[in-house]
């Protein structure tokens, strides 16, 4: 088990005896029930906000204080903010489900809370009480529950941390706030699988040992857009990076883990070399695979090796996951030498069924894997 995966094991407080926290101080009256309707009939991935934030704001010997529920809006922020010219800042994504009896859930936020306080050690930031983490988004949650949208659609939810201090010295800053926004969203996939063309870059690199990759910090995300943009220009819809190190690893997508099926019935995922973001979907989906007994390889990935493995037809599927898709069928390889397509299989319609059937609340949860917000 990861450091990650054992706080996650952790059993958190129920969310009856959080809720509350964060106290509403907002005074718009916030959207109509007519306009959320005619929302959440036509969604897109993170271009609308539900009416309320919730925020917590930490100052040097206060600490983290003043956690309350404000109207969404613009912020006020210091043109001098440490943010703005250091880039000190770390994020999460996770989502809430809407059961079909009406309970609103979430997947795993204790994982997202460790690691979002293990980007955060990375950073030089402070950490956040978990119980801090969670109250703000059973309180948003609750408070703009009317947003989560009927499945296969979700809230998702957007916890960040920056630095707020007016201060031009290079230093870790003394001041952060911390929100939590969140944005109804639509099925990934709304014509059933559609297997993605990836290009595999061989010029730049989106982190290096000792670097920043195994934070969720948005700094990598920004070294991730030229390339990404770049691949676009070809026809390809996402970017996998290699190690830096040797240029010759699968490491991951800007945004995803990915994983291998072979026709011998094992599987690979690139081992947590130290640049590789940990995904809390790669570590379900390591869990699933070993309860079917398939004890996924976590090891180096050598592109040569995929590429070889693909011409002797020794390879049944390729799949990227992570939060927002949860798992996506690769179905071209390509880069500056080669091209080529990739079979699609069983396992990654399958994965994907278990994992949304239990965050759907229609499979069974025996891993305990479930969140109830409200
Ligand atoms: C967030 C993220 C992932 C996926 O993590 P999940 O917890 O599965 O959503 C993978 N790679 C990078 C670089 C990420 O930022």
């Amino acid at each position: 088990m990861s450091a990650l995966e054992s706080a996650a094991a952790r059993e958190l407080p129920a969310s009856d005896d959080l809720a509350g926290t964060f106290t509403d101080v907002s005074s718009a009256a916030g959207r109509s029930q007519e306009e959320i309707g005619a929302i959440l009939a036509d969604l897109h991935f993170g271009t609308i906000f539900t009416d309320h934030m919730a925020r917590l704001t930490y100052r040097e010997g206060e600490g983290w204080h003043n956690p309350r529920l404000e109207d969404y809006g613009p912020l006020s922020l210091d043109p001098s903010a440490a943010v703005l010219h250091y880039g000190q800042e770390v994020f999460e994504g996770l989502k809430a489900y809407r059961h079909a009896d009406g309970s609103l859930w979430t997947f795993r936020p204790g994982y997202n809370a460790a690691r979002f306080n293990a980007s955060a050690r990375r950073m030089a930031m402070p950490e956040i009480d978990p119980r801090d983490f969670l109250g703000s988004i059973i309180d948003l949650v609750r408070a703009d529950g009317a947003y989560v949208p009927q499945l296969p659609g979700a809230l998702y939810l957007r916890p960040y941390m920056f630095s707020s201090e007016p201060f031009l010295g290079v230093r870790a800053a003394r001041d952060y706030e911390f929100l939590t926004i969140a944005s109804p969203v639509g099925a990934y996939f709304t014509h059933g699988f559609q297997p993605v063309d990836i290009w595999v870059d061989d010029v730049y690199h989106r982190a290096g040992p000792g670097g920043t990759g195994e934070a969720k910090t948005s700094g990598n995300y920004a070294a991730s857009l030229l390339p990404q943009q770049e691949a676009a220009e070809r026809g390809f819809e996402q970017v996998c990076f290699l190690d830096s190190t040797t240029g010759t690893l699968i490491e991951e997508l800007g945004g995803m883990n990915v994983f291998v099926s072979y026709r011998d019935g094992s599987v690979a995922t690139p081992a947590l070399s130290g640049t590789i973001l940990e995904g809390g979907t790669r570590s379900a989906i390591l869990r699933l695979l070993a309860d079917r007994g398939v004890v996924a390889r976590e090891v180096p990935l050598p592109l040569a090796q995929l590429l070889k493995d693909l011409k002797a037809d020794r390879i049944a599927e390729i799949f990227a996951c992570g939060t927002a898709a949860v798992v996506t069928p690769i179905g071209r390889l390509a880069g500056r030498e080669f091209d080529v397509q990739v079979p699609t299989g069983e396992l990654t319609v399958e994965l994907f069924d278990e994992l949304t059937g239990i965050q759907a609340g229609t499979r069974e949860d025996t891993y305990g894997w479930m969140y109830r917000l409200s």
